[in-house]
């Protein structure tokens, strides 16, 4: 069991500084189980804890872990430079937090993105050493022909890398969609792949990743939510 005053509670959840939420709990922003708690001294077994803050019902987590269905034109980055960051999308408290995408999407790219504080899992997550696989959708410029699915089958010479890159499996959805499965995470690498086999990617959409696919999860554009426990197991 394991028991924090309250304003270590908040603080730790992302409320901002202990001064701050202090005076969240003294100004009755606060309550537990339906019962407002003024005294930031008062001390909680986290575990299965629910609070009440600004009238919204959160529960207490250790890490958080979330996917949310990216829109476009949203940047990645924590300091983003052209559109606003996927932070934006997201409850403030996650901002202090510092959740951190799990692997980048480009500011066009849409959908699943993971998001997360805990640094070990989002380490894990991104080693080359995993191979986990990651789904795009991409619509291509000129029409999908088996030779454009061959050759990125075959593996296609990116200028910068030592080795071709191969899509793991790659097919035809439509004229000018194709499904391509990735296991590696380098930098444009779809895009890069498509104009490399002598297409061009005008849209880009990320689908699953491991097991996990965006459609069960039934999010619309811009929606998030937290990743259940058999939800984090579908990732590997
Ligand atoms: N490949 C790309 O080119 N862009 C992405 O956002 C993801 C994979």
């Amino acid at each position: 069991m394991s028991k924090l005053t309250l304003d270590r509670i908040l603080q730790s959840q992302g409320y901002g500084t202990r001064k701050y939420c202090r005076n969240l709990i003294e100004d009755g922003e606060v309550s537990i189980n339906g019962v407002s708690v003024t005294d930031y001294r008062a001390a909680f077994d986290t575990s299965d804890l629910e609070f009440t803050i600004f009238d919204e019902v959160w529960r207490y987590r250790e890490h958080v872990y979330i996917v949310l269905n990216k829109p476009a034109n949203f940047e990645c980055s924590r300091k983003p430079s052209h559109h606003p960051g996927v932070l934006t999308l997201l409850p403030e408290q996650f901002t202090w937090r510092e959740l951190q995408p799990v692997g980048r999407l480009d500011h066009d790219t849409t959908g699943m993105l993971l998001m997360s504080d805990d640094g070990p899992f989002i380490h894990a997550q991104s080693s080359p050493k995993r191979h986990i696989p990651k789904v795009y959708v991409a619509t291509t410029h000129d029409p999908v022909t088996p030779e454009l699915i061959a050759q990125l089958l075959d593996g296609v010479q990116l200028h910068d890398e030592p080795a071709p890159l191969a899509a793991q499996t790659c097919r035809m959805l439509g004229a000018n969609e194709l499904e391509i499965v990735l296991e590696q995470g380098k930098y444009h690498q779809v895009k890069r792949m498509l104009a490399a086999a002598g297409n061009h990617c005008s849209a880009l959409r990320r689908v699953a990743i491991g097991s996990l696919t965006l459609e069960s999860l039934a999010l619309e554009e811009g929606e998030w939510t937290y990743l259940t426990e058999a939800q984090l197991a579908l990732l590997a």
